[in-house]
């Protein structure tokens, strides 16, 4: 009996490693040299999956995401700093319509759409954030205004947007924000939330299978500057259908962005909630600091344990002080690009 006990446990623990991603062996960019800069990004991580998706679909997402990783490379490459490559490589992405920041947010219940974003300084521990935006182009570029010319971390709503127009920031009217496919996502989920409440289901609002299974699309950004200075930055609509002034981790410092150059610079992406309630971007730097796991452990114990046992999904893209870059996730997919500072580009989109 006992016998039994343990070859059902051997197998059982045999089945769970199986099961964990690969991704870290296949799309980690470990180097033996410390590398002069380097520089990595995601936009959105979810159920993403190769027969979902059109080769149209899939060349049009790496093109934008070369797009912009090669705008923060060649930043970095030019010796400009951590800070400005993450905040204009996000820029590109938050001008797309394919993502789900700037242009291409998400739409509320109210069929507003508003934006949060973050940035953070791995050299000054400096940090700037905005929450529920409505009229800012660039929200990233407001994170960044707050941290640079404001005595405050965190600005929200319409006192964010006056800071923005102070600034002299790019603003724009709401419907710069409409796109069909956003709209249509939350006509979809409107109506299965119908559905449910029809059904009694009183309990099963919102965040159900259909937020589970769409694809979040949120992007963010982490380098490593030719100084030694690490940065990230996390820009978002949200999630679809939310309601009541709902902020999710991508402004919260600590939970969807974190930077310190003693340890790494982390954008994080995916169920918001299960980040700020992990603090999944500092808890990795504090692993790496603290118990002086390399960047690679910290994040797959956050997001493969930690995360995944409060029933979270999502995950990060990260960089250390030595250049080295880490994607790390538990779902499907997760759009992603780094480069190094040989100008090596990997793009990626599924598990590996
Ligand atoms: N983390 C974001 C949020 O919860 C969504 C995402 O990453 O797509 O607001």
């Amino acid at each position: 009996m006992k016998k039994l006990a343990y070859l059902v446990s051997i197998l059982l623990i045999f089945t769970s490693c199986k099961n964990e991603s690969k991704l870290p062996t296949e799309n980690v960019q470990q180097h033996k040299a410390k590398q002069a800069f380097s520089i990595i990004i995601h936009g959105g991580a979810g159920t993403i999956l190769k027969e979902n998706m059109s080769a149209e679909k899939e060349a049009a997402y790496k093109a934008t995401l070369e797009e912009a990783i090669k705008v923060g490379y060649n930043i970095l490459k030019h010796g400009g700093s951590s800070l400005d490559a993450v905040q204009k490589t996000i820029n590109v992405m938050e001008d797309s319509p394919l993502f789900n920041a700037g242009k291409g947010a998400v739409f509320t219940n109210a069929g507003t759409n508003e934006h949060d974003a973050s940035i953070m300084d791995g050299k000054t521990l400096n940090a700037g954030a905005s929450a529920g935006t409505t009229t800012v182009k660039n929200p990233i570029n407001l994170a960044r205004a707050i941290m640079d010319n404001s005595p405050h971390v965190m600005l929200s709503g319409n006192g964010a947007n006056t800071f923005a127009k102070e600034q002299g920031l790019q603003m724009v009217t709401p419907d710069y924000f409409y796109t069909e496919k956003r709209h249509k996502s939350l006509e979809k989920i409107k109506e299965s939330e119908k559905l449910e409440l029809d059904h009694d289901d009183k309990t099963a609002f919102f965040y159900d299978e259909d937020i589970k299974n769409s694809k979040f699309g949120t992007v963010g950004c982490a380098a490593l500057d030719k100084n030694g200075n690490l940065a990230a930055g996390t820009s978002t609509g949200g999630m679809t259908n939310k309601r009541w002034g709902r902020i999710g981790d991508s402004p919260i410092i600590g939970a969807g962005t974190y930077a310190n150059n003693n340890t790494c610079a982390i954008s994080c992406t995916g169920w918001g909630e299960y980040f700020i309630r992990a603090m999944v971007a500092h808890d990795i730097s504090a692993l790496m600091e603290y118990k002086h796991l390399s960047l690679q452990e910290a994040a797959k114990e956050v997001i493969q344990n930690k995360l995944s046992n409060l029933g979270g999904t999502g995950g990060i893209i990260a960089v250390d002080k030595n250049g080295n870059m880490v994607a790390e996730f538990n779902t499907a997919g997760m759009y992603r690009a780094t480069m190094n500072d040989k100008g090596e580009l990997l793009i990626d989109i599924y598990k590996n």
